[in-house]
């Protein structure tokens, strides 16, 4: 991407088209206009303010200041591995047990055969994850990566794979016995390791649900928690991986416990920035430190050790993103990389917001979140989470209609062509979710957008037909 990205911020303009105005939201207003990290009091406020279309257009105020016009998508073909799954996540319509009719689990032929139907029709990532099967040797998993980066090279062009969540990291982990209670790290990182040199390019953001323990405990106990999920992810930066964060609401949890998730992913981030040499901008600590403390979930993950870190905010007026950084373009005075070196951390691309869908998992009795709650969570989502540069529209959950009045309220991002999609089947539809890219094209332009491919690392796609390669800068 280029410095056009960062225009002049715009002026914030209080909503005209709404019914209903909120003065209240005056001062996040002054704060979102001047790129000042906003509390969890503020974030309640967002919530439960009648004037919802203020919250979107401060929402847009901040995604215009960090990507203009322009809304990505990207090619791509996500490829579940298998559904079999040692857990049973009551909000989960996936899973199966083994030899539990509609089990599955895919060999490497199907592997193979799923990436020539995506090299064939252009894309440039394959995304997998899967159960966490009680069988499988390690050496699947390694496996499965190394065929899709094979075959796509024998194939003459090239896939990003991301692959495994959080979760499926530990239990990798635990299958090769290397996974230690006392030092869990080490488990973390050996795995990370193995899967990054069978061509591992980053990893997915799914499993995080929303870091609580009572709902943890209550909905996805045997999960791994909080502390473990972000200790999964700062290896995975340490190692020089990007990965995305995702939120899943609106079944059991409260609406506080999302800003609570909200902030610690916020922490985390600026402590992976901070790594990459980024400096904060320090005295807007104060600014959040009497609401900030989480009262539910914990930090907690071996990373954090108390030590201070600087509040990284990547939407204050101007400020590079970490792909600026990565091409080497010089950061501005108030956001500033003393160690001008050319990063070898990762840090999380993109947050991506997850309704809850009811239909056929053991919650099924719960209404599951409504469109307008869908569009106030993703807003509040950009508006919190400012030191994250993308926050993607997952039209596969939230629908393309909605996806694209998501782009008009912060969304910079709706994802890809898709094809399969098994892990939830909205409104009861199959596992078949495909739309071309003229469609993908269409809603963002209809959204009033510019299109832009990108790839999975969000670098600008320059294509002949199929064949393509990540632009320059
Ligand atoms: S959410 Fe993941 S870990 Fe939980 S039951 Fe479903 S597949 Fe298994």
């Amino acid at each position: 991407m280029t410095a056009t990205l960062h225009p002049e911020p715009l002026a914030f303009k209080p909503s005209t088209h709404g019914p209903i105005r909120d003065e209240r939201l005056s001062e996040i207003a002054s704060k979102v206009a001047q790129g000042q990290r906003l509390s969890l009091q503020d974030g309640e406020l967002l919530f439960t303010t009648p004037d919802i279309w203020t919250v979107c257009e401060l929402a847009d105020t901040v995604r215009r200041r960090l990507h203009g016009d322009t809304a990505f998508y990207n090619i791509n073909r996500h490829l579940n591995y298998s559904n079999v799954c040692a857990l049973s996540c009551k909000f989960c319509e996936f899973y199966r047990k083994k030899d539990e009719p509609g089990s599955y689990t895919r060999d490497m032929e199907y592997v193979k055969n799923q990436v020539r139907e995506a090299i064939e029709n252009g894309a440039t990532e394959m995304h997998s994850v899967g159960g966490l099967h009680p069988y499988l040797p390690f050496s699947y998993y390694t496996d499965l990566v190394s065929t899709i980066r094979d075959t796509a090279r024998e194939l003459g062009s090239e896939l990003h794979v991301k692959a495994y969540t959080a979760v499926e990291i530990v239990h990798l982990a635990k299958i090769a016995k290397v996974y230690k209670a006392d030092d869990r790290t080490f488990g973390i990182r050996w795995v990370l390791e193995k899967l990054k040199q069978a061509g591992l390019g980053s990893l997915p953001g799914g499993g995080a649900e929303v870091f609580d323990d009572r709902v943890h405990d209550e909905a996805y106990k045997g999960k791994i928690r909080s502390d473990v999920w972000l200790d999964v992810h700062r290896v995975a930066h340490d190692l020089g991986l990007n990965t995305n964060a995702t939120i899943l609401y609106g079944h059991i949890e409260q609406r506080h416990d999302r800003l609570v998730h909200m902030d610690m992913l916020r922490r985390a981030q600026d402590r992976a920035l901070a790594k990459m040499g980024y400096e904060g901008i320090r005295h807007q600590a104060s600014g959040i430190s009497e609401n900030a403390a989480p009262t539910s979930g914990h930090l907690g993950y071996s990373g954090d050790e108390g030590a201070e870190v600087p509040v990284i905010t990547l939407t204050r007026p101007n400020t590079p993103l970490p792909e600026h950084i990565a091409f080497g373009s010089s950061p501005n005075a108030e956001c500033r990389m003393p160690n001008a070196t050319a990063p070898s951390s990762g840090y999380f691309q993109t947050i991506i917001p997850l309704p809850f869908f009811p239909d056929g998992s053991e919650l099924e009795h719960l209404p599951g979140p409504a469109g307008l709650e869908n569009l106030r969570t993703l807003a509040i989502a950009r508006l919190m989470l400012d030191n994250f540069p993308h926050v993607k529209a997952f039209w596969i959950m939230q629908t393309l209609p909605m996806a694209q009045l998501m782009l008009q309220s912060g969304a910079d991002d709706i994802d890809g062509t898709v094809v399969w999609y098994d892990i939830t089947k909205v409104g009861g539809s199959s596992t078949h979710q495909e739309v071309n890219v003229w469609t993908l094209q269409k809603a963002i332009r209809e959204a009033g957008f510019k299109p832009i491919e990108r790839d999975t690392l969000y670098r600008r796609v320059e294509r002949e037909g199929k064949s393509w390669r990540p632009a320059a800068s």
